[in-house]
């Protein structure tokens, strides 16, 4: 088990009319991105994009995030992301590039 602080991995939000409603990371083992969608969008708590799978989010910033359940990256690892840091509790099975 690894701990990353999230911040670390590149964090990005995806954002439509000033509302945060998913983000994407980066893996730490190799640098692939992947994504998830919030259930509550930053600042208004709106699900922008119902459609799928979605995250409970608590915390603003990739500095205090904190997500339920947890988050599997398929292919690379799974993880729980608790204020501000991913904390991976599989082996990587990163493709190799
Ligand atoms: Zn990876």
């Amino acid at each position: 088990m690894s701990d990353y602080p999230l911040a670390s991995l590149d964090p990005q939000f995806y954002e439509l009319e000033g509302e945060k409603y998913g983000m994407v990371f980066d893996c730490p083992n190799c640098g692939v991105p992947g994504g998830v969608f919030f259930t509550n969008s930053i600042p208004s708590n709106k699900n922008i994009r119902p459609a799928g799978i979605h995250w409970q989010r608590t915390g603003d910033t990739p500095e205090t995030m904190s997500l339920t359940p947890s988050v599997k990256m398929y292919g690379h690892f799974h993880s729980w992301i608790r204020n501000g840091m991913l904390s991976v509790d599989s082996l990587f099975e990163c493709l190799p590039k």
